[in-house]
């Protein structure tokens, strides 16, 4: 490139010395030079305005101009540069065609939206499932066509760890399930799957659960009903009375199996966003805390409460209440006499967070992932003295996931464990700001 920029000047000083050669033959050096000069300067501002030209009517698709010297090597190298961009723009032209038509053979819906919520591509698949048109729905807000409530409020809170699922717009008994991804400056890639089949599926068990927990209760209540009387009745002989307390134990465990059963039910089905209400979280943690000393009793643990931040979460207060107490009376339960149980309840730029921590069995962490399973215990043998349905930490999942929150869980044995629940920052309001909102 240089030997050539040097050709160029090497040119430009041999034509000048060529004009002043011609004018000192001619006797007119000064004119001669004139002439020349002018000439070459018109010949470059031709040569510009056929770049201008070229530049801004560019989209015309014209070939880019030819020349000598100094312009033609200009307009090689402009030539070049747009040959490789065509090439580029050619590569990724049919690189979008390819996901495009990849995208489109999917049997799944999936849709683009911009940071506001504009509709910007859809596959075909999403086009079906809800009937868009290109001419008249690109660029709509999709909460306008989307228009069940549930959708609106997923698509705007932003928390997209747990899938979200609806009846399809167009067909009742069709079940849609969207998992969303945020991407670039909050643009949305929302996935649609129809898992109608499974949410058949998934119904089905939850009829067989309800229905056998109804079953199961009234015979239940009878059958404590007699054993409280005969446990009281005198007229029992001594021998039959330890097998009788076992009988009494082993019904009031199934008793709080059913009723764990139905509460996890509700919670699965319970839309908490529609009965939202304004939760004192201390008071709350408070009462548990009385209570989870009342369940202690003799065995006189240890249990701090320390609450910095006054204020209210936004949630259901029955949910909240049921993952909390579970979380303390586990406590209670896992943790020797006299041990040490501490409740912290404190608020970040990250959110709202309760921490229950003990010093109690502990369990090794490799229980950790599978923890929140229905029925999953650490120590089958270990737990049954507890009393426990089994079902406790899978009631704190489900309100958790309920209120869009998370749980974190450490633990070492013999030393202890923590159960601490994330609640994002937009769940929480502080005190004050809960006397406007309620006013
Ligand atoms: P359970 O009714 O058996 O307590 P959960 O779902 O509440 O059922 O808990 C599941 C298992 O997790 C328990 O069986 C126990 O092994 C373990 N676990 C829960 N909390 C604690 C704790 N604070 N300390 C030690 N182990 C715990």
């Amino acid at each position: 490139m240089l030997k050539r920029a040097a050709g160029h000047i090497h040119f430009v000083l041999w034509s000048f010395a060529g004009l002043v050669l011609l004018g000192w033959l001619l006797g007119q050096v000064a004119w001669v030079l004139v002439i020349g000069m002018g000439a070459y300067i018109i010949w470059s501002l031709v040569q510009s305005l056929r770049l201008h030209r070229w530049l801004y009517d560019w989209h015309k698709d014209r070939d880019v101009p030819e020349s000598y010297g100094m312009w033609g090597d200009l307009f090689d190298g402009l030539h070049q540069v747009e040959h490789e961009n065509k090439r580029i723009q050619e590569i990724l032209r049919s690189m979008i065609e390819r996901i495009r038509s990849s995208t489109n053979a999917l049997k799944d819906g999936v849709i683009m939206t911009d940071a506001a919520g504009h509709m910007d591509w859809w596959n075909e698949s999403a086009g079906r499932l809800f009937g868009f048109q290109r001419d008249k729905d690109q660029g709509q807000l999709i909460t306008n066509l989307i228009r069940a409530p549930s959708f609106s409020h997923y698509f705007e809170e932003k928390n997209y760890a747990e899938p979200m699922e609806i009846s399809a717009p167009k067909n009742v008994a069709q079940r849609l399930r969207f998992e969303m991804t945020l991407f670039g400056e909050d643009e949305r890639l929302i996935l649609i799957q129809d898992v109608s089949r499974l949410h058949r599926l998934e119904q089905m068990r939850r009829d067989f659960v309800s229905n056998v927990s109804h079953e199961m209760r009234t015979p239940l209540t009878v059958i404590r009903g007699y054993l409280e009387a005969l446990q009281d009745s005198e007229e029992i002989p001594p021998k039959w009375k330890r097998p009788m307390r076992t009988m009494m134990q082993q019904t009031q465990r199934l008793e709080a199996l059913i009723k764990d059963l139905m509460l996890l039910e509700k919670y699965e089905t319970e839309e908490v966003h529609r009965q939202e209400q304004l939760v004192d979280v201390s008071k709350l943690l408070h009462s548990i805390c009385h209570d989870a000393q009342v369940l202690s009793a003799e065995r006189a643990h240890q249990i701090r409460l320390d609450c910095q931040h006054k204020g209210h979460l936004r949630g259901l207060e029955s949910q909240l209440r049921s993952a909390f107490s579970n979380l303390v009376f586990n406590a209670v339960k896992y943790t020797p006499a006299q041990g040490s149980i501490e409740v912290h309840w404190w608020v970040d730029e990250q959110g709202a967070h309760l921490s229950v921590r003990d010093n109690g069995c502990g369990f090794d962490p490799v229980h950790i992932p599978r923890l929140t399973e229905r029925f999953y215990r650490v120590d089958p043998s270990r737990d049954n003295s507890t009393g426990g349905s089994g079902l406790g930490l899978a009631i704190v999942k489900h309100v958790l996931i309920n209120h869009g929150a998370t749980l974190e869980i450490h633990s070492e044995v013999n030393a202890g464990s923590e159960f601490i629940c994330h609640f994002p920052a937009s769940r929480f309001i502080l005190a004050e700001e809960a006397v406007q909102a309620v006013s």
